[in-house]
């Protein structure tokens, strides 16, 4: 067996820092162990990147229309989404929401004694595991879809050649008719302040594998507040780090305030205007002390277990040799792509998150299957892109959020005060009304309607199960329906959602 030290130079990319590395390679060795076969010197697609974007693509390529495809990946099947981010997020979401419910049952009239605190380390490993399960589905699935599979790192040399670094460390080159980049993006690097380095990134959650008792999470986009969330449910003492007075900034102002206050009033402590200066690490205790900067006043945390910097994803184009085939990329390195995934070079496409538009699953899902449909479908599909106009998003925040369309603001800007209406509710769901008041989660749903037949260019709702009441309500603002569409929808009684469709 080889040294651990050695094989992670070996199969990992020289951008992941020394100290991460091993973490790093634990999680990618059981792909790193397989047995490698000869590989294609030439194919008609070649993919870089095995997350949602290029599997998406490469299969729909090979299986849906006969092309040569071939996807290289450095890490594990499924990208981001399967192994650091959507899958087991929202797996520890769940265990979040199970704590709260088990708070809840007691007002139901249930005697729930909790005897042991939540077993994160045995919850860690089954979590793992199923991860694991899924690289494997992921890696038969495209054996079934006859998707060439090569584990190793990938770096454009021309427009049509692609050297393939493998994992015993031999290099070698494949011709492409067509490359795809789908390289997505990782956690960007955290401010240079002294002690940065003590803390870690949203892939770093994924390894903590006992249930700390102080964290402090630095951001205020959707991983922070999801991470913060969870956490606090879980029981563990979260501080939560904004730059300004409110996070989720690029949703509608009714998200931003009322998730914040209400995060607040479930005992996340925020530090509103805030800015971590320097940060220290007890070398017995491992334990840190973060000092920061909130407003005018200065002030300390300490015995912090964990410090998460979720301050942002940065594209993955380092030692692509982006330059080499002359692909262009803009001030934040996204590579540049038009609305039919096209890269500044022929024969180069790009999508996914390091475009840098809608960093979602689903989004480079859709853009890879469209892009394959273009590029080797029958005539019908020669115009085949992704229409990337009102896309739900959903926050598994506490309550849920989720968003269609365009903000109020956004609205008053692109259509004229005077043009938009907007209706707008806050109640307290029904679930909650066996619970004492300081128990009740606020709920609030918005609509935002344009022009004399109003119709509905953005909806925002905030509670319970939003995740869920999102898609059905997406399909309804996709298809361009109006308020008189939604009154005219009869309501499903006794639910949130019903409140949508008698907004007032
Ligand atoms: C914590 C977290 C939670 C998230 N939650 C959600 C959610 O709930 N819902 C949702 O829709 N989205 C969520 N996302 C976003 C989602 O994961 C991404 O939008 C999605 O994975 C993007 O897909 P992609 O194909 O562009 O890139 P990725 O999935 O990141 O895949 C890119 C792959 O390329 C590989 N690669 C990079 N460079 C090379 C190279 N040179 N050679 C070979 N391989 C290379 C990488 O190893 C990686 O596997 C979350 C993200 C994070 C971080």
């Amino acid at each position: 067996m080889q040294p651990l030290s050695l094989l992670a130079r070996r199969t990992l990319p020289p951008s992941i820092p020394a100290a991460g590395r091993i973490k790093t390679l634990s999680r990618h060795f059981a792909q790193t162990s397989l047995a490698m076969a000869p590989i294609s010197k030439e194919t008609d697609f070649l993919v870089i990147g095995g997350g949602s974007g290029g599997l998406g693509a490469a299969r729909a390529a090979s299986a849906r229309y006969g092309a040569k495809a071939m996807v290289i990946e450095g890490k594990r099947l499924g990208g981001t989404c399967v192994n650091v981010g959507c899958v087991p997020k929202k797996v520890t979401f769940n265990a979040a929401a199970i704590a709260e419910a088990l708070h809840d049952a007691k007002s139901y009239g249930f005697n729930v004694q909790e005897t042991a605190p939540f077993d994160w380390t045995t919850f860690k490993q089954k979590r793992d595991a199923y991860v694991l399960r899924l690289n494997g589905i992921y890696e038969r699935n495209l054996a079934n879809d006859k998707v060439e599979y090569v584990h190793g790192w990938a770096k454009l040399l021309s427009r049509n050649e692609v050297e393939v670094t493998l994992d015993d460390g031999t290099k070698t080159v494949v011709n492409a008719k067509k490359i795809l980049i789908a390289v997505g993006g990782n956690p960007t690097i955290p401010p240079q302040i002294p002690g940065a380095e003590y803390g870690t990134n949203s892939d770093g959650f994924f390894d903590i594998d006992t249930l700390p008792k102080k964290v402090a999470l630095v951001g205020a986009g959707y991983i922070a507040v999801e991470f913060a969330g969870m956490f606090n449910a879980l029981g563990v003492e979260t501080h939560l780090f904004i730059r300004y007075d409110t996070f989720l900034r690029h949703f509608d102002p009714m998200i931003q305030e009322g998730v914040t206050k209400e995060y607040e009033r479930l005992g996340v402590k925020v530090h509103k205007r805030s800015q971590a200066k320097k940060v220290e690490k007890d070398e017995k205790t491992g334990k840190l002390t973060i000092h920061y900067k909130e407003g005018d006043d200065e002030g300390v945390v300490s015995d912090v277990d964990h410090l998460i910097w979720a301050i942002g994803r940065t594209p993955a184009t380092a030692g692509l040799g982006l330059e080499s085939a002359g692909v262009k990329v803009d001030e934040k390195g996204h590579v540049v792509v038009d609305e039919y995934q096209n890269t500044t070079v022929d024969g180069i496409y790009a999508l996914g998150d390091v475009t840098g538009r809608w960093e979602l699953t689903p989004v480079a899902i859709a853009a890879g299957r469209r892009l394959a449909a273009r590029l080797f479908g029958p005539e019908q599909f020669r115009t085949a892109k992704l229409d990337y106009t009102n896309i739900p998003s959903v926050v598994f925040a506490h309550p849920e959020v989720g968003a269609i369309g365009l903000t109020e603001p956004e609205a008053i800007e692109k259509y004229g005060r005077e043009n938009v209406k907007v209706y707008k509710t806050n109640f307290t769901a029904l679930y909650y009304a066996m619970m004492d008041p300081e128990e009740k989660a606020p709920t609030a749903y918005k609509l935002v309607c344009v022009g004399p037949e109003e119709k509905v260019v953005g909806l925002h709702i905030m509670g319970l199960g939003s995740g869920e009441i999102l898609q059905g309500f997406g399909v309804a603002v996709k298809m361009g329906a109006t308020k008189a569409d939604f009154d005219n929808c009869v309501a499903i009684h006794p639910t949130s959602a019903e409140e949508l469709v008698t907004l007032k």
